[in-house]
């Protein structure tokens, strides 16, 4: 995490409670999908103006505060929070959890949180750790509801961390927040139960969506080659199998020359047309296996263990979901309905 982007935490903060504010207004509160955050955006800008307000501001507010650590946690934490909680999250849009290093102010933070929510599975390692150290009572891994794949790395058994990948998973882990936020809020259970409910219902048509959409994609082109392992819940879920991956389910080692070739090699042999960079990652290697497999990479690339920045077409978890099932099906030969959640 560089300098730069510690500068924005804390206005993102505040545009997000503003935007939960505006959301409120309506008589249905919704998943912010593509485009509608535009706006949402724009509003708060004049918000935040007309306040005269600032980072300050809602910070000293009377909200208790519950800190979560990735970006996906981030938003299904805010859905399900609403107005009754101040969310704050550590990573920003297109941090990589598993290689994070934690800034200074990011131990003030975790410090300061009446409840922390995270990942766990060592998804995200370092602030796992720090999480462990730290004097908070209530901090929940929330991820960790979800019965985990065991992969094996070098004769390790390790579990899988990115079950986000099945949106049933998501499901999971929704109903675990509203858990844990009735537990140490219970003033406000009523309300969480009911932005929990409007988001599963929301998430139950998305995971039949994936399902549909998937099912396009001609059976012999149904192989998924991607940068990092962590697509296997989202691959057993929609029946889109792993072809291969150029690394493991972290992403701190260095593929050799080797693997590299011998990725190569099973793509060309497989026949697979189109292979996926990822959002977080340098493409560079992907593309060189690309380059030597003689397959296309797809021209967009896969959100994995971020959601993207505010307006990008992967800019919350339901968004991010979406914008990689169409990536992919239109990447590996299938036809591509866009999803609609009031249908
Ligand atoms: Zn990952």
């Amino acid at each position: 995490m560089n300098e730069k982007s510690k500068e924005w935490a804390i206005p993102m903060a505040v545009l997000k409670t503003n935007a939960s504010k505006i959301d409120a207004l309506k008589t249905r509160r919704s998943w912010r999908l593509s485009n509608v955050m535009m706006g949402i955006i724009g509003a708060c800008s004049v918000a935040l103006v007309s306040c005269g307000g600032g980072g300050e501001s809602s910070e000293s507010g009377d909200l208790p505060t519950v800190v979560t650590t990735t970006t996906i946690l981030t938003d299904l934490t805010e859905e399900v929070a609403g107005e009754e909680v101040e969310v704050s999250g550590i990573l920003k849009p297109g941090d990589d959890p598993h290689v994070y290093e934690p800034v200074p102010q990011d131990t003030v933070t975790l410090e300061g949180a009446d409840l922390i929510i995270y990942n766990g599975y060592n998804l995200e390692p370092a602030l796992i750790r720090m999480i462990e150290a730290s004097g908070v009572e209530a901090k929940v891994p929330v991820a960790e509801a979800v019965p985990p794949l065991q992969m094996d790395y070098d004769g390790q058994q390790e579990p899988d961390p990115h079950v986000w990948g099945n949106v049933k998973n998501a499901i999971a882990m929704v109903e675990k927040i509203r858990d844990v936020l009735s537990e140490e809020f219970p003033e406000d259970a009523a309300v969480f139960q009911a932005n929990a409910e409007r988001a599963i219902a929301v998430l139950e048509k998305l995971d039949i969506w994936v399902a549909e959409q998937i099912a396009t994609i001609p059976e012999n082109q149904r192989k998924l080659v991607t940068t990092h392992d962590a697509f296997q819940y989202y691959a057993q879920a929609y029946e889109l199998p792993v072809l291969g991956t150029l690394i493991g389910i972290s992403t701190e080692e260095q593929p050799s020359a080797q693997t590299v070739k011998r990725l190569a090699d099973l793509i060309r042999n497989a026949k697979v047309p189109s292979i996926f960079a990822e959002t977080t990652i340098n493409p560079a290697l992907i593309t060189t296996v690309a380059e030597e497999a003689g397959v296309e990479l797809a021209p967009n690339e896969l959100y994995a263990d971020a959601i993207g920045e505010p307006g990008s077409r992967g800019d919350s978890y339901v968004n991010m979901i979406i914008a990689n099932t169409e990536t992919v099906v239109m990447a590996l030969g299938g036809e591509f309905t866009p999803f609609n959640p009031d249908n």
